[in-house]
């Protein structure tokens, strides 16, 4: 499996200018062979299916030695790294077309890079050494200033280093980001199985033999939030583009990067708990669809109902980015030979884990209160829910990669909320164990 590691760098004054010369010739390379890829689609597109030509990756990439005899300059650059840009704007070319062919006619067209923005540099393979803690690279620029950067020992990957990239951020912080390949532990269906609803307030689990763990979050939106109105509100004072008005701007950025990296720092954290400190090998997860949930944005008319919605949609983007949480969780969870599953999400908030009956809730219903008498969490339901449906999708042999029987651990936890039983047509049969 792949890993990346960002590491900060700090170049010299010279070797930033070296730096943005490079990334000037990668940006108009992109732009040149963007703009070759645009003009051949608009004269290809109305075409019928078996006449267009379409300009792909290799004839772009065959091109770039005629490039560079024409214009010297850009032998400056690294050969692989040229190939890089070509195979970015390959991707980002074909994800357009991928949409566009899939019916999507709103769907736009890759972006001109502008100058502005450093194009980042990205060496595949080779083009770099690591000695030590020093890192170097390669190109040919007239300056001949030396490319090396000295990296946190500690924090340098081990395994074997497929790709470096060089990148500046929005608040002009030089990075490099290495991505290694280590091997994955083999993967061991134990039988434990544990479920987590991942939710916006709190993250709550229940594993096969019903015991429960929550993880409340900090909710910092809501601190931030305040931070970033005031500052937002001082910006909006000033003359636009007025030299305080970049000022605060700039705070404005800061603050926003703050907040970013410490949900960022909690999630890789919280995630590390979750995976390392649970006994099971198989961690199942809801697959929320952020999308979805953020895209009903739109008033209802209903004013309260509306408002509610905005914030819940708040939560999502804010606190939530719970698909970055998902993938952390993944990741963490592979690299020392579990697995994450995740399964679909419906109903699982609706229906009341006991009797199975579907209620709406509200978002700020924490408590579920059942005509059947099961007063529960919200999130505890969630997850009951989930680790139900799981064990489900088991026994239909949903996932092949399982290889444990249905063991009493799983009947007792069905019959525990043997509500679902009831809506399965034959329940005994459904969970036998020696089946
Ligand atoms: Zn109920």
């Amino acid at each position: 499996m792949n890993l990346t590691q960002k590491l900060p760098i700090f170049p010299t004054d010279s070797q930033i200018r070296v730096l943005w010369d490079l990334s000037e010739k990668c940006r108009l390379l992109y732009n040149f062979a963007l703009a070759e890829r645009i003009e051949n689609w608009k004269r290809n597109k109305n075409k019928p299916k078996e006449e267009p030509t379409y300009i792909n990756y290799a004839k772009q990439q065959n091109d770039l030695p005629n490039i560079k005899k024409k214009y010297p300059e850009y032998k400056w650059v690294y050969s692989k790294v040229l190939q890089m840009t070509l195979r970015k704007l390959d991707a980002n070319y074909k994800s357009f077309k991928a949409l566009w062919n899939n019916g999507d006619k709103k769907a736009r067209l890759p972006r001109f890079k502008s100058k502005k923005y450093f194009t980042t540099l990205c060496f595949n393979q080779s083009g770099f050494k690591l000695e030590d803690s020093t890192i170097s690279f390669s190109h040919k620029h007239p300056s001949r200033e030396i490319l090396s950067f000295k990296l946190p020992r500690e924090l340098i990957p081990k395994e074997n280093i497929k790709q470096v990239e060089i990148f500046l951020d929005s608040l002009k912080h030089w990075f490099i980001s290495i991505t290694y390949e280590i091997e994955k532990p083999k993967y061991d269906d134990t039988g434990f199985y544990q479920a987590f609803d991942l939710g916006v307030s709190q993250t709550a689990g229940v594993n096969i033999y019903g015991r429960f763990v929550t993880f409340k979050h900090r909710r910092s939106d809501l601190y931030w939030k305040k931070k970033l109105e005031q500052v937002h509100s001082k910006r909006d004072h000033c003359k636009k583009n007025s030299k305080k008005w970049y000022l605060y701007n700039y705070k404005f950025n800061k603050i926003k990067r703050k907040q970013a990296n410490q949900l960022k720092d909690y999630q890789h954290w919280l995630s590390k708990q979750i995976v390392e400190n649970t006994k099971a090998n198989t961690i199942i997860i809801g697959k929320l669809e952020v999308k979805k949930m953020a895209k009903k944005k739109k008033g209802t008319g209903n004013a309260r109902k509306t408002k509610s919605r905005k914030t819940l949609n708040h939560s999502i983007h804010n606190s939530g980015f719970m698909s970055r949480f998902a993938e952390f969780l993944t990741y963490k969870a592979e690299k020392i030979g579990k697995r994450v599953i995740r399964i679909g999400e419906d109903k699982t908030t609706k229906a009341c884990c006991k009797c199975g009956k579907l209620s709406k809730r509200a978002i700020y219903e924490r408590v579920i209160n059942c005509e059947c008498g099961n007063q529960i969490d919200r999130d505890l339901n969630s997850a009951i829910n989930i680790m139900v449906k799981f064990l489900k999708l088991k026994e239909l042999g949903e996932f092949e990669f399982l290889s444990h029987e249905p063991s009493v651990d799983e009947e007792r936890f069905l019959q525990k909320w043997d509500g679902f039983l009831r809506h399965t047509a034959n329940p005994a049969e459904k969970v036998g164990v020696d089946s």
